[in-house]
């Protein structure tokens, strides 16, 4: 129930014989109140919160397992209705609580350095499901860590998972919905080019592009989805995003070991990106057993953001915290399905935010 609009809701309740008006009452008791069952919406009539219980289903996910970290950073486990887990993040800082949301049960994208790119394409998320991961992480959150940002960072390629990651989108921006900021949200792409320009067109929220590689012959082979849009048409299409005065991509660049950390590299990523309006930022390489990558160590990090740095560019360096949960997050699907061998599909763990305001949290 919690993928439906208002317009669908407000047809449902009209073909019931009811008021139109009932619908917004039912938005309400769904996200300002997140209800859990139908019983609480108190002033809705009994009879369209039968006619609801038969026909819909809330939509609720379980948090199977939580995993804390020192800093305050929780990882969730959900379990969906089919039995699948999925991954969300909660990253509390001193002025937002950001939620880091997954679009698909693993992926299909295959980037090498990913762990969850070894579990394939399981499924794609309905909207509920995108949505639900909100909701449960709502109730794992004190009263003063209410969540304020969302963050296309979890398991899956959300760009794949359009129609419903524009629902979700929809729901959490619209006024009867979450009423969510879309400044508030970031989401994170492979660089599917095309589709880049659709969401851009339908949502003003921000948008962060996973790069990692300044050849095509590098991200060839690093993000294979490279080969249909080569680097020179994705940064062609990013020039072409209609963002708004005071926005910037969001270029993401995990930094590997000796494959794309020299100099070199860090001179021709300031000069790809030099036309565009956008930010770059460095992540810490999170290893996972038989991963082919090493971590670049942060002083070879800090010599390449210098680089970028003194091109006048904007670079940050995403801190690697929170490393122990990334640890449990593994633990948690052995315990909860997987076996062990199989478990380090779930490296994508953020890091909390250490960085300005307008800097989403990168998963690690
Ligand atoms: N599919 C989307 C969003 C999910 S991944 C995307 O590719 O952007 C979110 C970010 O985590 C991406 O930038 C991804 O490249 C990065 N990432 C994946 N595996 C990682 C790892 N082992 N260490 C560090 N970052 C990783």
């Amino acid at each position: 129930m919690r993928e439906l609009t208002l317009s669908e809701l407000e047809t449902i309740v009209s073909e019931v014989g009811e008021a139109r008006y009932r619908a917004r009452q039912v938005m309400h008791w769904l996200w300002r109140h997140q209800a859990s069952s139908l019983e609480e919406m108190r002033e809705v009539p009994a009879r369209l919160r039968q006619y609801l219980a038969q026909n819909y289903r809330l939509g609720h996910l379980t948090v199977s397992h939580v995993a804390h970290a020192a800093d305050g950073t929780r990882k969730l486990l959900f379990r969906l209705a089919d039995g699948a887990g999925i991954e969300g993040v909660i990253i509390p800082t001193h002025d937002r609580t950001t939620l880091c949301i997954s679009s698909q049960v693993g992926c299909a994208m295959a980037c090498e350095f990913c762990a969850t790119a070894r579990m394939g394409l399981v499924r794609n998320l309905k909207a509920s499901e995108i949505l639900g991961q909100i909701i449960a992480a709502s109730t794992q959150c004190t009263q003063a860590e209410r969540l304020t940002n969302y963050v296309f960072m979890g398991m899956g390629e959300p760009l794949a998972n359009y129609p419903n990651l524009a629902r979700a989108l929809t729901v959490m921006t619209a006024e009867w919905g979450l009423a969510v900021s879309p400044r508030r949200i970031t989401v994170s792409t492979v660089g599917l080019a095309p589709v880049m320009e659709r969401l851009l067109a339908e949502f003003p929220v921000n948008l962060a592009v996973s790069l990692h590689a300044t050849s095509d012959e590098l991200r060839n082979q690093l993000v294979p989805i490279n080969r249909r849009y080569p680097l020179a048409h994705l940064l062609e299409s990013c020039r072409q995003l209609p963002l708004g005065h005071r926005r910037r991509i969001t270029f993401e660049y995990v930094m590997l070991q000796g494959v794309n950390d020299s100099p070199a590299d860090a001179v021709r990523l300031a000069r790809l990106v030099a036309p565009l309006k956008c930010k770059i930022n460095l992540i810490f390489f999170n290893p996972f057993p038989g991963a082919p990558f090493q971590p670049t160590p942060r002083s070879r990090i800090e010599e390449f953001q210098a680089i970028l740095l003194s091109r006048n560019l904007t670079a940050t360096i995403r801190e690697s915290r929170g490393a122990e949960i990334a640890a449990a997050c593994g633990q948690l699907y052995a315990q909860a399905r997987m076996p062990r061998s199989r478990l380090t599909g779930l490296n994508h763990c953020p890091s909390p935010s250490d960085t300005r305001e307008t800097q989403p949290p990168t998963l690690l």
